[in-house]
């Protein structure tokens, strides 16, 4: 690995344009204190920044804020989304409008600390292609999110063909390479996570300790965190689709030597007639083991059926720009 690091240390650009990337939903309240931020927190020498905010369909002033902004500054550019597609999206979006050097993904709720961006980049010099914040404690999370997303990384990363670094975000810089092999990935399902792990390229762990939300609230419900979680496994996993015939295996094994019991029974004591709660409790299984396996293949064939219809991961109402409205088809250039 050394001399690898050795000759892409060399290859970095002196002065490179570090774009950050902000996805943004609903953050009125917190839009100026993130400006504030990143005027007096975030020092890269020898860089310039380029400021992406992606819209995500907010209906607070967010919109109105970001308009204002981009007007007036030739270092911002606004995506707007024509409504909300989610943090995934957004990032997506971002990246493909990115033109820096390297690319930091970061949240506008200053949850990441600005001040990590200046390390990032360090790295970033030294040779590695991707820097990642981990998060030292899950302090500013609550004890049953913290006992929920513990499971998960476990769970996942068992059963995963490209596991993922446990307690890390989506906070983290990405060369210029790294994200062309992202935008190159043609899935609508973006967990991004995944898609991070599986492009692969050196990288690099820099520690952090995340701070709570500066203002307003998490958006992500633990519905929403469910079905984040499913989407990650079922994207990166056949695991859940496989284990019904071993399953179904092990039941035949089961119901066969009950039967040979219940025969040998039959013929050793007679016949006795209740067998009601068993029979119940064996039929219940059944069913229910039977609508499980059902959902899974459920969960799959869903995707399929959304990824080939082939739609865009998002729909840009306009691009703007200090030079103002850039023009758009209105689809992904992704
Ligand atoms: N976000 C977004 N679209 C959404 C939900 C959230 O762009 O549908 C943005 C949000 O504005 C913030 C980031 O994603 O910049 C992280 O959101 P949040 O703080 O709610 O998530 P958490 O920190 O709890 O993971
Ligand atoms: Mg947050």
């Amino acid at each position: 690995m050394e001399g690898l690091h050795e000759v892409l240390r060399r290859a970095r650009p002196a002065e490179p344009v570090i774009s950050l990337v902000v996805p943004v939903f609903n953050e009125a309240q917190a839009l100026p204190a993130f400006m504030a931020a990143v005027e007096s927190r975030i020092h890269v020498p020898d860089a310039r920044l380029e400021l992406i905010f992606v819209n995500d369909g907010s209906r607070d002033g967010t919109l109105s804020f970001l308009l204002q902004l981009a007007a007036a500054r030739d270092d911002v550019t606004l995506v707007n989304f024509s409504r909300n597609f989610g943090k995934e999206a957004a990032m997506t979006a971002g990246l493909d409008h990115a033109r820096g050097d390297a690319v930091v993904l970061m949240d506008v709720d200053l949850q990441d600390p600005p001040e990590l961006v200046a390390a990032f980049v360090e790295k970033w010099r030294e040779g590695y292609d991707i820097a990642y914040g981990l998060r030292q404690s899950r302090a500013s999370d609550t004890r049953a999110k913290r006992v929920t997303a513990g499971a998960f990384y476990a769970w996942f990363n068992r059963i995963s063909d490209t596991p993922i670094p446990v307690n890390v975000g989506d906070f983290r810089l990405l060369d210029r390479r790294v994200v062309h092999a992202l935008r190159q990935l043609p899935e609508r399902g973006r967990f991004m996570k995944g898609l991070f792990a599986w492009v692969g390229f050196p990288s690099v762990a820099v520690p952090f300790e995340r701070a709570a939300r500066a203002h307003g609230q998490s958006t992500w419900n633990y519905w929403k965190l469910w079905n984040f979680a499913l989407e990650g496994i079922v994207s990166f996993s056949t695991a859940p689709l496989k284990i019904w015939s071993y399953l179904g295996l092990l039941l035949a094994i089961g119901a066969a030597l009950y039967a040979l019991f219940i025969l040998a029974r039959v013929f050793l004591v007679g016949i006795d007639v209740p067998g009601y709660a068993s029979l119940i409790v064996v039929m219940l299984m059944g069913t229910a083991l039977n609508l499980i396996s059902l959902g899974m293949i459920g969960e799959y064939v869903g995707r399929l059926f959304v990824e080939t219809k082939r739609r865009p991961v998002y729909i840009v109402e306009g691009v703007y720009t200090a030079g103002g409205r850039v023009d758009t088809d209105g689809g992904s250039e992704g």
